[in-house]
């Protein structure tokens, strides 16, 4: 008897240990699966118990932090991004979030069906290809704007700031012809305005840059949005970033006297927010 009572304890904290031990290796049973949610992920990841980094393998999912908001990302490399071809494109090299493509798909087959054909000019754009647009154009206008913040508000008629672009998101898409005349009574795609006017929210496509609205880009009768995901993503932005963060190209200062945030980002049409 005596012997039994002194086993016992040695025996129950036996068995603890063992269980303790097989629990903390569990997750290191799985090497490099937290991998799986691409660069953004692993970046945020930092040292933590077995039990926290259990919980965040789970998700697998880039963050929705600033460099994502802001295009800082490769989205050929990011698990929820997919290219888009033919027949909705014919440009190479587009891509958009999963979700967004699977509406615009939707979108596009219910078009075709009452003889409207959507195509897409343009879709996913990271911080370096908006950059090369703007530098582009930063150039262009040297002459006739020498003022930075005078240079900056005229590119800022139709392309946004590197850094600011809802094309940055996955989420967007410009479609058919960026020209409004087009689009517009007599214009060769007015059929195709026409119909996404109509039925564009049906499938969760909204016109962000409408005419009449207070402030930012002029209208833009092209570019629309799947706002099941950019409404989130356009609250985030409004959350995490300031004037203060953009950099990196051309006459990036100007952007805290332009207030590019809340004038342009922001200045959206009311029913996409
Ligand atoms: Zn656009």
């Amino acid at each position: 008897m005596l012997k039994i009572n002194n086993l016992l304890p040695i025996l129950i904290a036996g068995i603890f240990i063992c269980s303790c031990t097989e629990e903390r290796s569990a997750p290191e049973a799985k090497p490099g699966s937290e991998k799986k949610g691409g660069t953004a992920a692993v970046a945020d990841e930092a040292p933590e118990s077995a039990q926290t980094r259990e919980k965040q393998v789970e998700p697998a999912k880039p963050a929705l932090d600033t460099d994502y908001l802001m295009g800082k990302f490769d989205p050929s490399k990011h698990p929820d991004f997919v290219t888009v071809k033919a027949p909705y494109t014919d440009r190479q090299g587009m891509m958009l979030r999963r979700e967004a493509f699977e509406a615009f798909r939707e979108m596009w087959k219910a078009a075709k069906k009452e003889g409207v054909e959507l195509n897409i000019k343009s879709s996913t754009r990271n911080f370096q290809q908006q950059k090369a647009i703007w530098d582009g154009k930063w150039q262009k206008y040297a002459k006739e704007k020498p003022g930075s913040k005078e240079r900056a508000l005229k590119i800022l008629e139709y392309s946004a700031m590197p850094g600011a672009s809802r094309h940055h998101w996955g989420t967007d898409v410009d479609l058919n012809d960026l020209n409004n005349t087009s689009m517009e009574s007599g214009g060769k795609y007015k059929k195709v305005y026409d119909w996404l006017a109509a039925h564009a929210h049906e499938y969760g496509f909204c016109q962000p840059y409408t005419a009449g609205r207070a402030a930012g880009y002029k209208e833009e009768k092209w570019h629309w949005s799947y706002i099941p995901l950019s409404q989130g993503y356009t609250e985030r932005f409004r959350e995490l970033i300031t004037d203060e963060e953009f950099g990196g190209f051309s006459g990036a200062s100007s952007a805290v006297e332009i207030e590019v945030v809340k004038n342009y980002v922001l200045g959206i049409n009311e029913k996409c927010r």
